[in-house]
């Protein structure tokens, strides 16, 4: 068949229009420019990657193979990454743009107290010679502090003082909003302290799950081996290590439980640690050493664990608590030193995600700066990616997305009056981040051209302080949780708020010039109307317009949106990740709402746009509606490694790549009609779910 023909168009494409034009521009219209579209875009101007089409496959029958088939039959994966596809595109060219910026900081001072900062730390983590003579002795502090370990006192101390800093065994602590009170930042203190994926894997033999746990036990063992352990001392250490890990992961929460925001969140504050659920761990010592001394209201995810782990450190052998906290402290620090601790962490890596070999160092060191002094970083990546108009073309479709959403909530018809306003009033609450902070953060901790590995414990510190205090201080929702060059986004239902980095407003999956279809297709229903369904799916659904936890729905329009949800539950638990691992759909089902309601919303919202417009341009081979869709399946195409698909399976909220094309577009009731598909077709089932 010809490049860029499908199944149903082997007539000529049906016009786009017609759409009546406003005369002139209307205050509806968003902006004037949009309405200057050629009249004709190719494919690729248009923002479709022609090549990645099969052309061979039936859309109706298949269409993420028809949308992605010429990628996955001709991509394949680097060996130094887990997976290749539209996101790690544009995570490359990022990668190759900061790689530059960075280079050219280490070289020479600028007397810009930012590239300094950039060019010290780079250069530090760059200084293979200065990593190879330090070794291991930067980790020695820490584990001098394990070997204190004598009995549950002297345990419980060692824990304090790893958790000063920034090395969390047992559990971690951060800020929180108070779910009862979204005005307030309180402290929030969850599990923490595993280096397997998930808790199952502890204790389950779903795919390779047995196998993993014996390459882990094994990684472990050699970890205790560079540790100067003898062989035979090095298993001992590393089964009571191991033995140890297993307790806590009975112990702690399934992430499907903790997708119940009221299962994570108890009020049992200081006074109920101190005095009923763990009386012997010192928490005013803990908090002191934290830097946070009067902190008093505290939420735990669950205060059984406290109670049963303050009686593991006092019941658990001291050397089996030695071996945890020294796994502990080797797993959070092997990165950051010499080649055989950094090759040992990749051994590990390579069994979970199945990448052949380690990235250059350059990318690992770009990838800690990101992490590290991301915002410093993410201003050179701005300058060079997101310049222009790109900004006020995000926003224009986040509006675009939002209106349609509110058009959504009018009409829905199983929900009652009183939900729907209440709903309405979250929509109009939802505040969104775009691109890249108003004002940058200041990283004020000191760095050293000589000491990587001081480095980042100088920023682990900084920042779990800067964590720390926001807790007692109102909300900041100005914020950000990800760095500017991150190809990602998120919603936050404590905040009622979505932010898009200027890394996922990238080619292929925005451009300022694209046909208005691919952008509404990719960005408006992928990013956008996915961040914002996450404010009404199963999980976001509980918070209210202000960031409460509180029940804002009527029983019986509850009742019937979970009737929703379930039918999305067991769409996705018939899909399979692998052969044999089949997706959770409990585990899923917020990011499958996500999904779905994201791309139907987006749908409306870009017919609802084009009403206002010119005709967009036409494109040879599809009709705009086509566009849509294909921009949305591209935007997903992507190879991965099984090893990477089957550890997602287990412990990651998000369906693969296939099924977040295919099992959204199965439910969309614009896709049959924009292909001309017959009913029953593959694509179009007939039964389809909806929630929103
Ligand atoms: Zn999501």
């Amino acid at each position: 068949m010809a490049a860029g023909g499908v199944t149903t168009g082997s007539a000529p494409p049906a016009p786009a229009g017609p759409q009546a034009a406003p005369a002139d521009g209307s205050a509806a219209a968003p902006s004037a420019s949009h309405t200057q579209w050629a009249p004709q875009m190719s494919l690729a101007e248009a923002g479709i990657v022609p090549d990645w089409i099969d052309a061979t496959v039936d859309p109706c029958t298949d269409f993420y193979a028809f949308a992605c088939g010429g990628f996955l039959k001709t991509a394949s994966i680097p060996p130094d990454r887990s997976s290749w596809g539209a996101i790690e595109i544009v995570v490359k060219d990022a990668e190759d743009v900061l790689h530059d910026a960075l280079e050219a900081a280490a070289k020479a001072s600028a007397g810009d107290p930012t590239i300094d900062k950039l060019g010290a730390y780079y250069a530090a983590c760059m200084d293979e010679p200065a990593i190879e003579r330090a070794g291991a002795a930067p980790m020695q502090p820490l584990l001098d502090l394990v070997a204190k370990v004598s009995d549950g006192t002297t345990a419980a101390a060692a824990v304090v003082a790893l958790h000063a800093e920034g090395v969390f065994p047992l559990f971690a602590i951060g800020p929180q909003q108070d779910f009862a009170d979204a005005t307030q930042v309180i402290a929030s203190i969850d599990q923490a302290g595993l280096g397997l994926p998930d808790r199952k894997y502890y204790f389950e033999n779903k795919g390779t799950m047995a196998r993993t746990r014996a390459a882990y036990l094994a990684h472990l063992t050699r970890l205790f081996q560079l540790l100067g352990k003898d062989a035979a001392a090095a298993r001992t250490a590393a089964g009571e290590a191991m033995r140890v890990e297993t307790q806590l992961a009975r112990l702690q929460q399934d992430e499907v439980v903790r997708r119940d925001p009221h299962a994570v969140y108890h009020r049992v504050d200081r006074v109920g640690l101190e005095t009923k659920l763990a009386p012997s761990f010192p928490w005013g010592a803990y908090l002191a050493a934290l830097g946070i001394p009067d902190v008093t209201k505290i939420s735990v995810h669950d205060p059984a664990y406290y109670t049963r782990i303050a009686a593991l450190l006092k019941t658990e052998r001291p050397a089996a608590l030695r071996s945890y906290l020294a796994s502990v402290v080797m797993r959070s620090m092997a990165d950051d030193l010499s080649k055989p601790w950094v090759d040992e962490a990749f051994a590990m890596r390579k069994v979970l995600d199945g990448v052949k070999e380690l990235p250059p160092r350059w990318r690992r060191c770009l990838r800690n700066t990101d992490r590290d002094l991301g915002e410093l970083l993410g201003q050179s990546y701005i300058k060079t990616r997101f310049a222009g108009d790109a900004k006020a073309r995000a926003v224009e479709l986040t509006r675009a997305v939002l209106a349609a959403m509110r058009g959504e909530l009018d009409q829905l018809p199983w929900m009652d009056d009183a939900t729907r306003g209440a709903a309405k009033q979250k929509l109009e609450k939802m505040a969104y981040l775009v691109g890249f902070p108003d004002k940058w953060r200041r990283y004020d901790f000191e760095i050293k051209r000589t000491d990587f590995a001081g480095n980042v414990q100088a920023a682990s510190r900084f920042e779990l302080a800067r964590q720390l205090a926001k807790i007692g201080k109102p909300v900041d929702r100005l914020d950000w949780g990800m760095t500017p060059p991150t190809v990602n986004a998120y919603y936050d239902p404590t905040l009622n708020e979505l932010a898009l980095p200027a890394g996922q407003l990238q080619p292929p999956f925005f451009g300022a010039r694209f046909h208005p279809a691919v952008n509404f297709g990719s960005t408006g229903g992928g990013t956008i109307g996915h961040e914002m369904t996450h404010g009404f799916d199963d999980e976001g659904s509980q918070f209210d317009a202000d960031g409460n936890l509180r029940e804002w729905w009527t029983k019986p329009t509850r009742a019937r949106f979970h009737d929703a949800t379930r039918c999305v539950v067991d769409q996705y638990a018939r899909y399979e990740a692998v052969p044999g691992v089949h997706l959770d759909g409990k585990l899923t089902a917020g990011e499958n709402i996500a999904d779905n309601g994201g791309v139907k919303l987006a749908y409306q919202a870009y017919q609802a746009w084009k009403a206002t417009q010119k005709p967009p341009a036409q494109v040879e081979g599809y009709t705009d509606d086509q566009l849509y869709f294909l921009a949305y399946a591209q935007s997903w195409c992507d190879k991965a490694t099984p090893e990477v698909l089957e550890k997602r399976a287990h412990s990651n909220p998000h369906s693969p790549p296939r099924w977040r094309v295919n099992g959204v577009i199965v439910n969309q009731p614009g896709f049959g009609p924009a292909f001309k598909c017959t009913a029953g077709a593959a694509m179009v089932p007939g039964k389809a779910c909806s929630v929103w």
